[in-house]
């Protein structure tokens, strides 16, 4: 064996370094050389193990300052980390890291894997995945909830093997890879030493038991594509891109397990005079201008068909009127919404000569002339717009 290193020139360090400097001297080195950085160096797992022994004596202080005094040529020897490296066993050295990587250095995030998952043994309860369908409601459906049929292609439980995917049920055998647990523990050395890490048996998948013979109908899966037909409740007062989830509906875990969710996503039809803003309807009614100036009645559409309403004469267009309790429930059902009628007023586009002739002699009218009052109205409703 190549003689000794002094210790001091293997950490590359000066003989009057801080414990500090020494610490942080070493803990480069060990990343540098760490075992798992060079797979298969001879060269590298020597440098490491000698840093390691350089760091065991030079962070001591008395073993330190024996070595000052004494070097290499120490009586007694050190103790602890044989003075030669050959015995020097990595399950030591990575014992100590705790105290070199531990809180003195921050950023390594991986800690929380060292003391594996706990436990251990578990089986994986496996689940069926979920199936998205969209489904689509009208205003009137939507007001007053709805019973819907649906059918879904989903995967459902092998009725001959009872879901397992092994032939009658009944041909399997203890995982031997897990022995049963489902689980595989495994000891890796990284970086930051020896890990302990819990990961799902890779031979049964986690079921803690292997097939050996497969159902003939399912093919070994435990689920066979069925077409269902599942009949659904939708609350009043949903509304566009809304998800409902109903438990256990969705695809059959395959070798048994639970269910998947049926997830609904609301899609409301668009009505053809009525849109919707939150629980309110609006609905925009385009007044005759006679009908408007003298007053009368108009037709709206509602939910639950055309309702009539009194229209005041010199009704100005932008007026707002609120049928009450017209709208949509909330989904707890406890609100209702209203239904907004915004007046416009339709101006004629085309005029025969004789119509134009009535019209010029109203023109210059005093009651076509509009009030201060009123031209302050309509100002201060076209501003609310834009607050
Ligand atoms: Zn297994
Ligand atoms: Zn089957």
């Amino acid at each position: 064996m190549a003689e000794k290193r002094d210790y001091y020139e293997v950490l590359g360090v000066d003989k009057s370094a801080s414990a500090d400097e020494i610490k942080k001297a070493y803990r480069k080195k060990a990343i540098q050389f760490h075992p798992d950085k060079n797979p298969d160096d001879k060269e590298a797992e020597e440098k490491f193990k000698e840093a390691a022994e350089a760091y065991e004596v030079l962070s001591d202080e008395q073993k330190r300052a024996q070595y000052d005094r004494y070097g290499h040529n120490i009586p007694g020897g050190f103790g602890g980390f044989s003075s030669s490296h050959g015995d020097i066993d990595l399950e030591d050295i990575f014992s100590q890291f705790g105290d070199i990587f531990g809180g003195h250095f921050g950023g390594f995030g991986g800690f929380g894997g060292f003391s594996g998952f706990g436990g251990g043994g578990r089986q994986r309860v496996n689940r069926g995945s979920d199936i998205k369908v969209r489904v689509k409601l009208n205003l009137k459906e939507i007001a007053n909830g709805a019973d819907k049929k649906i059918k879904v292609k989903k995967d459902v439980a092998c009725t001959h093997c009872n879901g397992t995917g092994a032939d009658e049920g009944t041909a399997f055998t203890t995982c031997s890879t897990c022995k049963g647990a489902g689980a595989v523990t495994r000891v890796v050395n990284t970086m930051l030493g020896q890990m302990q890490t819990q990961t799902t048996c890779p031979t049964c998948n986690g079921e803690g038991k292997t097939i050996t013979k497969k159902c003939t109908y399912c093919g070994g899966e435990g689920v066979n594509k069925e077409d269902d037909v599942i009949e659904l409740k939708i609350p009043a007062g949903v509304a566009q891109g809304m998800q409902l989830s109903v438990s256990g509906k969705g695809n059959a875990a395959h070798h048994g397990g639970v269910n998947g969710d049926l997830i609904l996503v609301i899609e409301e039809e668009k009505h053809p005079e009525l849109f919707r803003d939150q629980n309110d309807l609006i609905y925009n009614l385009l007044l005759s201008f006679p009908t408007a100036a003298m007053g009368g009645s108009a037709e709206i559409p509602t939910i639950e068909g055309k309702v009539k309403v009194k229209i005041e004469p010199g009704t100005q267009p932008g007026k707002i009127m609120r049928l009450k309790g017209k709208g949509l429930p909330s989904l707890q059902g406890r609100d209702m919404g209203d239904l907004v009628v915004n007046v416009s007023i339709y101006v004629p586009e085309n005029l025969t000569d004789a119509e134009k002739s009535t019209l010029t002699g109203m023109e210059n009218s005093p009651s076509f002339q509009p009030s201060k009052s009123i031209k302050e109205k309509i100002f201060r409703h076209f501003r609310r717009m834009f607050d």
